[in-house]
């Protein structure tokens, strides 16, 4: 058997189907930049996550750019954000104007913790950047606690983490601002870049509102924003596939209990769930010693994984001006995680022999 990666083509065929009648509205309508399917869809995410605002936006970075500039924090003031997160993180901090504070993971979660952020406040703290990473959210309750401590505003990184729950409730609806992402791997991936900001702020709502649209609203703008506006083609495709994220989500999920429940081998650490939580798995990722002997034994077996991610923020060309030290814990987690397929369109005899194949790995 091969099992790949991802099977966004099982994924997203009824999606397409439903696309192709909605091109004909879409070409009479004739408004194809934040038209009548973009503005239903921010209206259709704002009751899915229970959230007051949603505003779309051209990607993910982007969407935390904005959310981070919407909050107006002291220039080049200090953003806390996990060492192991995705470079887009990292980089909205610095293109917003603040500086990145990398903070350690926990290894059994890979989320930073509160006694790990807490650590690291300083006078010129002004934000944490709570990345809800591979779909698994951080302990939102301590966080929360520690930020109204030290009168520091929260922005979720939710790209990975769509559909989500802490305590029962979204993520990215718990912090000041949450940002999403629509990039066709993700949870509610689309068929082109896209992005979303999430608050129940008004103030915030309205900055990002401009902000998206170059600052203001036809021809008058107040504030000096960008251009990252959602097409209607994409719009039209999530709002079909958001009818079915949760049923999508639901089958991640099960495929990725499959792998917590029957993956026995002590050479395998599977991954720990935040208690109170809901995972929705966008990257089911495992811990091995010999990781790379383990990666080649997998695809000899033709089992395609990948790693999310092999270079450390801290080595990268590009931060080298800011980060100055090392990150032992995101270094040693490079050095040995691996991401096993874990798609809504893989079928349980693919998991299976997934499961048993790594059941039968020696080191
Ligand atoms: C994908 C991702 C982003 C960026 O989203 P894009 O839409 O690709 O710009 C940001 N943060 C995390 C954690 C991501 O996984």
């Amino acid at each position: 058997m091969k099992v790949d990666w991802e099977e966004l083509r099982r994924i997203n065929k009824p999606f397409f189907n439903q696309l192709k009648k909605e091109l004909d509205n879409i070409e009479e309508e004739c408004h194809y930049i934040l038209g009548s399917k973009v503005e239903k869809l921010e209206k259709e995410l704002t009751k899915y996550l229970s959230v007051k605002y949603c505003v779309a936006v051209g990607n993910g970075l982007d969407a935390l750019t904005i959310a981070l500039k919407s909050l107006k924090l002291p220039n080049s003031s200090e953003v806390i954000v996990p060492s192991n997160t995705f470079y887009a993180s990292v980089l909205a901090i610095i293109r917003a104007g603040l500086t990145p504070v990398l903070c350690e993971p926990d290894k059994d979660t890979f989320n930073i913790t509160s006694e790990g952020i807490e650590k690291l406040i300083t006078k010129k703290t002004s934000a944490i950047m709570a990345v809800h990473l591979y779909g698994n959210p951080c302990e939102m309750n301590k966080i929360s606690s520690l930020a109204k401590k030290y009168n520091l505003k929260i922005i979720e990184d939710c790209a990975q983490a769509f559909g989500a729950t802490y305590n029962d409730k979204k993520v990215g609806t718990i912090g000041t601002i949450g940002a999403f992402s629509f990039y066709p791997t993700k949870n509610l991936g689309g068929i082109g870049d896209g992005g979303l900001i999430a608050t129940n702020d008004e103030e915030l709502y309205n900055y990002c509102l401009k902000a998206r649209n170059y600052g203001g609203e036809k021809y008058n703008y107040d504030i000096i924003g960008i251009n990252s506006r959602m097409d209607d083609i994409v719009a039209s495709f999530l709002l079909s596939k958001l009818k079915d994220v949760d049923s999508l989500n639901d089958k991640k999920i099960e495929n990725a209990s499959l792998y917590l429940n029957n993956i026995k081998n002590d050479k395998v650490i599977l991954p720990t769930i935040t208690p109170n939580s809901k995972s929705v798995f966008h990257i089911f990722c495992l811990r091995v010693k010999s990781r790379d002997k383990f990666s080649e034994y997998l695809k000899e077996n033709n089992i395609r994984t990948l790693i999310h991610y092999p270079i450390p923020l801290y080595k990268q060309k590009a931060l080298k001006n800011y980060i100055d030290k090392d990150y032992p814990v995101s270094n040693e987690l490079s050095n040995t995680i691996i991401s096993i397929p874990c798609s809504a369109g893989h079928t349980k005899k693919e998991i299976e022999y997934v499961i048993d194949v790594i059941n039968k790995y020696e080191e």
